[in-house]
């Protein structure tokens, strides 16, 4: 599904993503390790062109999304944007608007669903798909705000679904999260892989270990690492990514 090609970002003349390939096949989890200040984020950023909103970026090489050069002159960024969903560390749903609401804004506004009936059907179906409908199918009218910090992770998932993407990207969605509410998240992914390849950022190796096909590591910038994940933990090819599983870095 996705494609990287010697990618290269700087901000202002700091090199921060250098020269890295990697991809991401089909009905899979991409793990992205990597020490704080690595280029994770970055590097995840420039996977969906959410960081052409940042002016100091500059992003070289390239990135095949089905086949699609997204970097390519005639690629409109707000359908990569809307094809390649995001969710973040810190859920970020409106806290003021509903549950329901959180979810039917992205249809609404891209005019992907004709009728009520057919929105209510979508917010069902991303509410299931993020293992938040059960919970939340009595009160889809009181505000995001009411939500614990578990669930309001899920309904950013939500919300990311809404839009039907054909990639999800993570970027350390649990690391504010307990552990039974981090459990969920990771059943989540491993469920929906099936149907939407996703690409986690994490800086948690177990996690890694649990819930990926396959595991890059990241260093200063550098992918040092890249392979099956069974592979790469059990015989990593760069003593870095060995340093790291050991917490020695
Ligand atoms: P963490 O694990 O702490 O989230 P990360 O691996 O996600 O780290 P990035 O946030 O991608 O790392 O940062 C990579 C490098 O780019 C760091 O040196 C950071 O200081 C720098 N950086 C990040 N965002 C910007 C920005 N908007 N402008 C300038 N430099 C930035
Ligand atoms: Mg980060």
């Amino acid at each position: 599904v996705l494609r990287v090609e010697n990618l290269n970002i700087w901000y202002s003349e700091k090199h921060v993503v250098k020269n890295v390939s990697f991809e991401v096949p089909d009905r899979s989890v991409f793990a992205l390790m990597g020490p704080s200040g690595s280029g994770k984020s970055t590097l995840l950023r420039a996977l969906n062109r959410i960081i052409d909103l940042y002016e100091e970026a500059r992003v070289e090489g390239h990135v095949y999304f089905d086949g699609i050069d997204i970097y390519a002159p005639d690629v409109d960024p707000t359908w990569v944007r809307r094809r390649i969903g995001m969710v973040f560390q810190h859920p970020n749903p409106f806290p003021h608007l509903s549950i329901y609401d959180n979810v039917a804004i992205g249809p609404r506004l891209n005019r992907m669903v004709k009728n009520k009936k057919e929105l209510d059907e979508l917010v069902r179906w991303a509410l299931e798909k993020a293992f938040l409908w059960d919970e939340v199918k009595d009160r889809l009218h009181v505000p995001a705000a009411k939500l614990s910090g578990g669930q309001k992770q899920r309904l950013s998932i939500a919300r990311a679904l809404a839009l039907k993407p054909r990639l999800l990207l993570m970027d350390e969605p649990t690391a504010n999260l307990d552990p039974v509410a981090t459990e969920k998240i990771e059943e989540l992914v491993i469920s929906l892989k099936k149907e939407i390849p996703i690409i986690i950022v994490t800086h948690n190796p177990q996690q890694a270990a649990r819930i990926s096909d396959y595991t890059a590591f990241l260093y200063m910038g550098e992918l040092v690492e890249v392979g099956p994940t069974s592979r790469v933990f059990t015989e990593p090819r760069s003593k870095l990514t060995e340093r790291y599983l050991l917490r020695q870095i």
